[in-house]
């Protein structure tokens, strides 16, 4: 991600928009079909890999996309996995335990 001016705000915006739509879909799979959630929330990984090889795709052959990002996917997969993970409770914080005791804190 790049550091320029405004890129926070674009990104936060972007980031909300992304949360409002994948929200909805999820929900609406939830409601039309019998699988279960850890199963549709797969299936989103699923296709934000599909888009990540599309969009590599795009950036690599005889006529690539002139923005000039080179894809990695070692390292690019890397920083998807890292994002996913922040924004994942550690498996601490979920234990109902700890939750109870930071509930009384
Ligand atoms: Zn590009």
């Amino acid at each position: 991600m790049q550091a320029e001016p405004g890129t926070k705000d674009h990104t936060d915006s972007t980031r909300a928009e992304f949360q409002q739509t994948i929200m909805a879909a999820f929900c609406n799979a939830l409601r039309t079909t019998p699988l279960p959630p850890i199963t549709v929330l797969e299936l989103v990984a699923m296709a934000l890999g599909s888009v990540y090889q599309e969009v590599a795709e795009a950036h690599r052959g005889d006529n690539p996309c002139p923005c000039g990002w080179q894809p990695d996917p070692g390292a690019d997969v890397e920083a998807l996995q890292a994002a996913l993970a922040a924004m994942v409770p550690s498996p601490q914080v979920t234990d109902l335990r700890l939750m109870q005791a930071l509930g009384r804190a």
